[in-house]
């Protein structure tokens, strides 16, 4: 169920990713709290060295004061470097056990959810959000923590050591405080449309670098290059907006803090010459003025980081709560060796993105162990999305689809779909090696079986002349196969997989003769001995087919025999007619 994340809810999120690392976190903490301490005893070290060591004029004395100082510097910078260790590891381990959390929980969720939204989205939210949630918990929560302490710590020892300073700066504080806050929105605000502009540029070259072949086939070139150069400038414009504000200020800052330094020093001198303080005592002041300022700073620098990264929890929080629609009972029933059958009972069914146009509609169908079937009909009849009810993509609304006699919704998803071997029109090859590709079949194959598996899909002459055989890499989407040879590794990979019903959705686009031959008699060794419902656009796999069951508009509207459904005329023979005219030829030879 999808819960409205509140803003608290939101970062309550995170904390079981916390948890696993709190030791970290108290390692972090504590270096971090030994650091604000050694800083704020610095100046009290400094003021030391000034009045006692100084006035009492003997080497010896200067020495131990000096050794005192550099001791308070030297914890400072091991705790220091220990808490910026402990604290990025924290950040790093946490985000890397969120996105590995959110990336399980997308694979998961059914079909519905991922046509309603966007890849690229989710890619951002895996990476982007993640990051920003990395950066705060890895920097700026730290960074805020040891900012707050010492700004507490600070303004304390202010007052302890001149309350009278204390009390002038307390007023002077919100004039230095409220425009350098103002700029900083400013600068935000303008650091992030500079950003979105280098996401637009990204986008522009992501999107015309995966059409490269379209781009240079209508020698597009010079008009891809002034689009993406518009979207450069546009960035650089944001750029420099950015730049100038910064550079502004900067200036204020500067002037601002070193202006109230200034006021305060001047006034603390006066004091020092009436004799109402020492030397010393106004250094640690302006020591502790300066920390003050610099935390006050640093506070309002990593609030914006807090609030953009509760945003990301927020949406990271929505996601890890949207449930799949697709779910196993809590105790599936466990097929047995099971032959294959399969039932469609009056299922009625409509597509999530699409609800109230039915793309089934009370289809009943029932397919005998080891029985082959062949589905026609013209686009948009519904085939397709008979083999995703039966891999369980969605569920029909009404009616049901049973395996082997037990609805698929009583199965655990693994035990459904390992039972099923899909060769969908469009094999998909991954970036990786044959093997790799193949053995997504079943990634316990050995070689030797994969080997096999390739011979009986007559891949193995073409893999054994490729620069490295089977351990060649194919590169991203099979670019150095064609489509063909595509097919067959496909096949092979289904073949491997020894599950007893074949799922095939025939590819559409023709082939050489040769090629088809050989696919062919693949497929004829996949068949065997598995029940096979096959998207026929082949002559040869209608005749092959036990039964066809003609489809139009989500019913079925006839079935048999080529032979018989021929001479019954209608739908079939205008189809046979058009479809198999142009493969009819070669098809008819096998
Ligand atoms: P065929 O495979 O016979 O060409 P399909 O099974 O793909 O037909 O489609 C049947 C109907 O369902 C069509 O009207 C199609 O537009 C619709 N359809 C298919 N897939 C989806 C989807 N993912 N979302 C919404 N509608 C879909």
């Amino acid at each position: 169920m999808k819960t409205s994340a509140t803003r608290p809810a939101a970062l309550a999120t995170l904390l079981p990713f916390l948890k696993p690392h709190r030791r970290l976190l108290v390692l972090a903490v504590s270096a971090l709290v030994i650091a604000a301490a050694a800083t704020l005893a610095l100046p009290l070290a400094f003021r030391l060295v000034i009045d006692a060591g100084f006035a009492a004029a003997s080497t010896a004395s200067i020495d131990r004061y000096f050794l005192g100082l550099f001791a308070v510097a030297l914890i400072l910078a091991v705790a220091t470097a220990l808490r910026f260790y402990w604290v990025t590891l924290f950040g790093e381990r946490v985000v890397a056990d969120l996105r590995q959390a959110v990336y399980r929980h997308l694979l998961g969720l059914d079909l519905g959810f991922h046509e309603t939204n966007r890849t690229g989205e989710l890619l951002s939210r895996l990476t982007t959000d993640t990051e920003l949630i990395q950066t705060v918990l890895g920097s700026s929560a730290s960074v805020a923590l040891r900012s707050a302490l010492m700004l507490l710590g600070a303004s304390v020892l202010l007052v302890i050591t001149s309350p009278r300073l204390a009390a002038l700066i307390a007023l002077v504080i919100p004039f230095v405080v409220a425009p350098i806050v103002l700029f900083g929105r400013r600068v935000r605000r303008l650091s992030r449309q500079s950003q979105d502009r280098i996401a637009d540029t990204s986008a522009v070259a992501g999107e015309t670098l995966a059409a490269l072949r379209t781009v240079q086939a209508h020698a597009r070139e010079a008009y891809e290059a002034e689009r993406f150069g518009a979207a450069v400038l546009a960035a650089l414009a944001a750029a420099v907006r950015r730049t100038r504000m910064r550079a502004l200020l900067t200036a204020t800052v500067i002037l601002l803090v070193f202006g109230a330094i200034a006021l305060v020093l001047w006034l603390g001198a006066r004091a020092v010459i009436a004799g109402g303080m020492s030397g010393g005592e106004l250094g640690q002041f302006v020591l502790y003025a300066v920390i003050a300022a610099g935390s006050i700073g640093s506070l309002s620098e990593v609030w914006g980081d807090v609030q953009r990264a509760t945003g990301a929890a927020e949406r990271l929080g929505e996601l890890l709560a949207t449930d799949s629609r697709i779910r196993a009972p809590e105790q599936p029933v466990r097929l047995g060796p099971g032959s294959g059958r399969i039932e469609f009972d009056r299922v009625s069914f409509s597509y999530p993105s699409r609800p109230g146009v039915n793309a089934l509609t009370d289809f009943d169908l029932h397919i005998r162990p080891g029985e082959h079937i062949a589905l026609v009909g013209p686009s948009g009849a519904g085939k397709t999305t008979v083999l995703q009810l039966l891999l369980r993509f969605y569920d029909p609304q009404q009616g049901s689809i049973r395996l082997d006699g037990v609805d698929l919704r009583q199965l655990a998803l693994s035990d459904l779909r390992s039972r099923l071997a899909l060769v969908p029109q469009q094999p998909v090859i991954f970036a990786g090696t044959v093997y790799d590709n193949i053995r997504y079949g079943r990634l316990d194959a050995s070689p030797a079986e994969i080997r096999a598996a390739a011979r009986a899909a007559e891949a193995h002459e073409f893999i054994a002349a490729l620069p490295d055989g089977y351990d060649t890499h194919l590169g991203e989407r099979g670019a150095r196969l064609s489509g063909g040879q595509q097919q067959r590794i496909a096949i092979a990979r289904a073949l491997l997989s020894r599950a007893p019903v074949l799922l095939l959705d025939e590819a559409t686009s023709a082939l050489d003769s040769h090629s088809e031959h050989l696919i062919q008699q693949a497929l004829q060794r996949l068949m065997e001995n598995r029940t096979t419902v096959v998207i026929a656009h082949r002559l040869a796999t209608v005749l092959r087919a036990d039964r066809i069951i003609v489809m139009d508009r989500g019913h079925i509207v006839a079935e048999g025999s080529h032979a018989a459904l021929l001479a019954q005329g209608g739908l079939y023979a205008e189809l046979a007619r058009l479809q198999f005219a142009d493969t009819g030829a070669g098809a008819a030879r096998l």
